[in-house]
């Protein structure tokens, strides 16, 4: 209920500190995937520039030719970045999802112009693409068909040229894909497109920031951008590895009269004539600005030296992981998005005991396994992870070694972690024994719903489960 009159700013700010107390604390670099963080000096620019653009609407370019330079440029030195060589075309859109779905859309009405025979538009894609695909096939009407992955956890060429059909407009492959983090084909998948004459989008939302710089820095990563013969368009998030203020992606095509498909315009309204680029009215001039700033205060130079500390933290963490006995990264990511899973234990109990431990990591399924996005936030967490994750195994294991009793204790730890560095084995063991008294009292176990909806026979009561809970978070509060 809106208050019958306003309520002072202190109690109104007090009140939303309390707020966040619950929260996951982010600042520690125990958080994945939600926040990317480059440092207090980048966060403090992208604020500032935010701020300055705090009340202006990017909705109109004529009224605002600052923004207009902004987005053109974050565009332009994207498309640079991807191999577009001054060819592409694109806009700003709030984020990866808005980017895919003007590329669906954009495909969808290239289709209606271009393979005018096609009555239901289809796309094909792996079954490791992101949802905002299926998002898009739902509001847009696009058939959306998936193809099994390899055992790689990479696309599967094959599959999909089977599952073409004389309908499909658009292949979409990942850059890397967000649940193993791996590289698609994209070589591969674009000239199958290609040959068809058809279209195919690359989804570097997460990579398209970092796998340049990856490149750069000499690890191997495959072609994936502009540079790819039959790649018509890419999204690229800023708001994660451009280290931008949330709510700024670009979508890009590999020339302008690709991109025209995406456009709207009306000029019948009484209100005027009416065009916009993207799905948005109204458009925040702050996460344009922001990010404009923060690309031009980092550069190359900044860039590569932040995918520079967060490819060596990756190694860090995977060897982390592959110290714990029985714990493993799934496939070879190509940069810092992994899947860790467990062929000895409950890969979700685990991940319960990292989260008592203030660890908030993805579950994921089709394998279960946990999700983690380092970034440059997590460069001092490597060290703080592996002992947790070490003590999280031993608590799950612990049923099986409280029946050893105490004495064998450090055995038993060092039967877990494989190759202990130096200080850590006293401090382990010494947990360990804390462990062995009982847990209890471990909040949001989540290894038991994970459990339970792994069992449920019918998918479609698990939908509407979700949706329920969906709503619910909207409920007005009792
Ligand atoms: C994050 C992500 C998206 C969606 O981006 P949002 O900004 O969350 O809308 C799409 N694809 C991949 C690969 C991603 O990592």
């Amino acid at each position: 209920m809106l208050p019958p009159t306003g309520l002072p700013k202190e109690q109104i700010l007090a009140a939303m500190q309390a707020a966040r107390q619950r929260d996951v604390d982010w600042q520690h670099g125990k958080v994945f995937s939600l926040v990317f963080d480059a440092g207090d000096e980048v966060n403090a620019l992208a604020k500032e520039a935010y701020t300055l653009f705090f009340s202006e609407n990017g909705l109109n370019p004529t009224a605002f030719p600052s923004l207009r330079r902004f987005e053109a440029e974050v565009v332009a030195m994207v498309g640079e970045l991807l191999g577009g060589q001054g060819q592409t075309a694109g806009n700003m859109t709030s984020g990866g999802t808005e980017s895919i779905l003007m590329a669906v859309l954009a495909a969808r009405e290239w289709a209606r112009v271009h393979r005018p025979h096609v009555r239901q538009p289809e796309m094909v894609l792996p079954r490791t693409a992101h949802p905002a695909f299926d998002k898009a096939a739902h509001y847009f009407g696009v058939k959306a068909v998936h193809t099994p992955v390899r055992e790689d956890f990479r696309a599967d060429p094959a599959a999909v040229r089977r599952a073409l059909t004389p309908n499909t407009v658009l292949v979409v492959g990942s850059a890397p894909a967000y649940p193993h983090g791996v590289v698609d084909p994209i070589a591969e998948l674009a000239q199958i497109a290609q040959e068809r004459g058809i279209l195919c989008h690359v989804d570097a939302c997460v990579g398209g920031m970092m796998l340049p710089f990856v490149r750069w820095l000499g690890y191997p990563v495959p072609p994936f951008d502009f540079s790819v013969p039959g790649v018509t368009s890419i999204s690229v998030d800023l708001h994660k590895y451009g280290y931008a203020a949330k709510g700024a992606s670009v979508i890009l095509y590999r020339s302008k009269a690709l991109r025209r498909h995406q456009l709207f315009a009306t000029t019948e309204w009484p209100g005027g004539i009416y065009a916009s680029p993207t799905m948005a009215g109204t458009r925040p001039g702050g996460a344009i600005a922001a990010a404009w700033a923060v690309l031009n205060f980092l550069g190359e130079a900044g860039y590569l030296r932040i995918a520079d500390v967060v490819m060596r933290t990756t190694q860090q963490f995977r060897d982390a992981v592959h110290a714990v006995a029985g714990l493993q990264v799934l496939s070879n990511p190509e940069m810092s998005v992994m899947a860790i899973a467990s062929d000895r234990d409950n890969i979700y109990e685990i991940g319960d005991e990292l989260a008592a431990r203030g660890w908030h990591l993805d579950r994921q399924q089709f394998p279960p396994s946990l999700h983690l996005t380092i970034n440059y936030v997590h460069r001092h967490s490597a060290q703080r992870f592996f002992l947790d994750l070490a003590e999280a195994t031993i608590a799950v294991r612990r049923l099986s070694l409280s029946k050893l009793g105490s004495r064998a204790l450090p055995v038993a730890a060092a039967a877990v972690v494989k190759a202990l560095p130096a200080g850590a084995a006293s401090w382990l063991t010494a947990r360990a024994g804390a462990l062995l008294k009982g847990g209890g009292g471990v909040p949001q176990r989540s290894a038991a719903m994970y459990g339970m909806m792994g069992s449920l026979p019918n998918r479609g009561d698990l939908r509407e489960l979700v949706l329920d809970l969906l709503e619910s978070f909207t409920d007005p509060p009792r």
